[in-house]
């Protein structure tokens, strides 16, 4: 059925790269003879799930949006892609992206813009704009997204979805294409809380290929997930409700909150002063370690390589210039800059103080409260094409998400309401690191 649907709208919604039809059919095949013998299936058996183009699936194409990748087929699979596949799950396809995942519309991809399937003139969000798309549209159940700034619960909210940025850690990243190793993590797209919780389940954990890999102590998140907000703690930043926040958003979230109240939540107002600052320690650490981990693309060692050079630095240079799109030349660039003597301590140096900063204010706030509420993002999803001239503002829509990925917190978006174009609006429930089956267990609230 998700095949047929795919048959029936992926020329209007462009959610997929690539799509594994033949595979995904005989491996659903495989599970239904499974199902007929009588064997016990996991959660996730049979289950078309799409992933996003910046996870390695091997022999399938992974191209993170990019030209320079265009034709890179991985000989492994990430790691998270394994522990799917000891499931059963169901590869459906690659899912589009912003071109190596910097982006907040999906429309930095080198191949394709996707569109929301709330209203096909919008964007569907970035960068896990396909990801998202995908179980939007009904063409796929579940999906993998990453999320360096945003970029899983941005489209998320755009979309009308759930969606989960991991505690930094707790998904191995090993198989993710790098864009900002420090904040980068995978994590799981779907319809419902309880299917985020069966997916994230399945993906979590140390991983010997990641030294960045925590232990967790608890593997299965979906049980006890009742709803029950009785007692519970709820911290409201007024930083996240300023004038950067369209109206319809801030009333839809206040509304929920509102509920939580009502139904025996205790809530009280919470200081994140350093959240003005937020954006621009993202887009220094972001791009300083976009600009060292891209540096492999040279021609070499993977994908696409210019052709008619003259020399090493030509080949290089050509291949570079050709293969990467606007965006992610401005990162290397800015990233370059900041990194570099005489720049280093006035930029980058001073980007990380303030990611002490943001830590302990979150430290503080959680003494506080037990989770924190905020919009998602500032306004809903615009139109394709609206913010592609203006940067500043495509960048000022992570003003709520990036400071989760700055402080290495577990966040969520959920759905809470749709404005007058019944375009969807999201709120997100931040929680301190490990606080993932409280997170599950306070959304479930509002399903
Ligand atoms: N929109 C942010 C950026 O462009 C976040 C991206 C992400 O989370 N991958 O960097």
């Amino acid at each position: 059925s998700v095949f047929d649907r795919i048959d029936a709208v992926e020329d209007k919604v462009k959610a997929y790269i690539t799509t594994e039809k033949a595979s995904a059919l005989a491996k659903a095949a495989e599970v239904d003879a499974k199902l007929a013998s009588g064997e016990a299936l996991f959660a996730l058996a049979g289950i078309p799930v799409a992933v996003k183009d910046n996870i390695c699936t091997k022999g399938v194409k992974t191209t993170c949006a990019s030209k320079i990748l265009g034709n890179f087929v991985p000989p492994y699979d990430a790691t998270v892609i394994e522990k799917l596949k000891a499931n059963d799950f169901v590869l459906a396809g690659k899912a589009n992206l912003d071109e190596f995942a910097m982006g907040g519309s999906c429309e930095n991809s080198a191949f394709m813009k996707t569109a929301n399937p709330h209203d096909l003139s919008c964007v569907p969000g970035g960068s896990s704009g396909g990801s998202a798309a995908s179980v939007a549209a009904g063409e796929a159940i579940l999906s993998l997204g990453s999320d360096t700034g945003g970029s899983i619960r941005q489209p998320a909210a755009f979309c009308g979805l759930v969606g989960l940025k991991p505690t930094y850690g707790s998904v191995s990243r090993y198989g993710l294409v790098a864009f900002a190793s420090s904040l980068d993590q995978i994590g799981p797209i779907g319809r419902s809380v309880e299917d985020v919780a069966t997916l994230y389940s399945a993906i979590c954990g140390k991983d010997k290929m990641d030294a960045t890999s925590a232990v967790l102590s608890q593997h299965d998140f979906t049980k006890g997930l009742n709803g029950d907000v009785h007692g519970l703690r709820i911290g409201v930043p007024k930083e996240y409700f300023g004038d950067g926040v369209d109206e319809n958003v801030k009333v839809a979230v206040y509304k929920a909150i509102d509920e939580l109240k009502n139904a025996g939540a205790v809530v009280k107002e919470v200081s994140l002063a350093s959240t003005d600052y937020a954006i621009s320690a993202y887009y220094i650490i972001s791009s300083a370690e976009a600009s060292s981990n891209l540096a492999r693309f040279d021609g070499v060692k993977y994908g696409y390589r210019a052709e008619g050079y003259t020399g090493l630095t030509d080949m290089y240079e050509k291949t570079r210039s050709e293969g990467f799109g606007n965006e992610v030349k401005r990162r290397i660039m800015l990233g370059t800059f900041v990194l570099s003597s005489g720049y280093y301590d006035a930029y980058y140096k001073r980007a990380k103080r303030l990611q002490q900063r943001i830590m302990a204010e979150y430290d503080a706030a959680f003494k506080e409260c037990d989770v924190i509420i905020t919009p998602t993002t500032p306004s809903t999803a615009y139109k394709i094409g609206e913010r592609v001239g203006d940067i500043l503002k495509m960048y000022a829509g992570d003003l709520c998400t990036v400071t989760v990925n700055i402080a290495g917190l577990p966040a969520m978006s959920i759905p809470c309401g749709s404005n007058e174009k019944g375009h969807p609006i999201g709120m997100q429930l931040i929680g301190p690191k490990f606080s993932e089956q409280l997170l599950f267990k306070a959304a479930r609230f509002y399903e």
